[in-house]
């Protein structure tokens, strides 16, 4: 497999301040990767470099020629006030070929259907984006990502905030995109525990480093409870993996 993004002895940061030093890894073509580790511990400043709005302070981050990246936000980070239908959403991830000011054309808006298609909401395309549900607007930002033909789509906590049902239908949409369409996928979580089962390769991000590895490798209690520093069980239930901090006679007493 070749790779898409290398991160070669990178540091990454703000200013002179490095908020992860030495990564080195890649995103490979036809990975299905999770990128998980705990609120302020990188994953957005990963991203910056990877999307290459962040440069690097040492080492190197580079990207294989004619990437397209499909990128879906946070759900919370989208403005909602706009009397915007779905299909307009999805249209927004073509107006680098359209041309800003220009008409959609009907091919145009055939491709966003097919992409409302795709995620399963084509019969909401005239709905106004507000009205939906949090499960029906994550899937128009991801039709939106897809509609740009994108090769490594990348989905910024796709579940957060979700009910266990729409979490589940949206993990599974992510995992057929990958699947059926052959899609490089990164998925971006603080939820160890929602994405592992999901994905095939983690790159879990502690401790200023990041450590990559299949699921295997990287849902294994030696592995975690040295990344977290506390001692963790890793249990199996249906075939899935669950991770659980251990109680300890303290932390029982108390
Ligand atoms: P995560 O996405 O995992 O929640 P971030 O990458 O957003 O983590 O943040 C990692 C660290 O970098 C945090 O300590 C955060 O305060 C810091 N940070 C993030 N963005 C900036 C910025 N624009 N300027 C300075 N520090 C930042």
């Amino acid at each position: 497999m070749s790779a898409l993004v290398t991160f070669d002895r990178a540091s990454l940061g703000y200013g002179r301040r490095a908020v992860l030093s030495n990564l080195s890894f890649e995103i490979r073509e036809g990975d299905f990767l999770g990128l998980v580790g705990p609120n302020g511990s990188g994953k957005t400043t990963i991203l910056r470099a990877i999307l290459g709005a962040l440069q690097p302070i040492t080492g190197s981050v580079t990207r294989a020629d004619g990437l397209r990246f499909g990128y879906v936000p946070q759900r919370d980070q989208v403005d909602y006030g706009y009397p915007l239908s779905v299909v307009d959403v999805v249209l927004m991830g073509r107006y680098d070929r359209i041309g800003l000011g220009k008409r959609p054309s009907s091919a145009d808006r055939e491709l966003a259907c097919d992409a409302l298609e795709h995620v399963g909401i084509r019969d909401l395309a005239d709905r106004p984006l507000a009205n939906l549900s949090g499960g029906q607007k994550q899937r128009t930002l991801i039709a939106r990502a897809l509609v740009g033909d994108p090769n490594v789509l990348i989905l910024d906590e796709p579940t957060n905030g979700m009910d266990l049902v729409s979490m589940t239908q949206i993990l599974g949409l992510v995992r057929e995109l990958h699947e059926r369409d052959g899609l490089t996928v990164l998925m971006v979580s603080h939820a160890l525990n929602e994405v592992a089962n999901y994905v095939e390769r983690i790159a879990l991000v502690a401790d200023e480093k990041v450590h990559i590895g299949s699921t295997d490798e990287i849902m294994s209690e030696e592995t975690l409870s040295n990344m977290y520093g506390i001692p963790v069980d890793v249990s199996s239930f249906n075939g899935l993996k669950i991770v659980v901090a251990r109680r300890g006679r303290d932390t029982r007493r108390s």
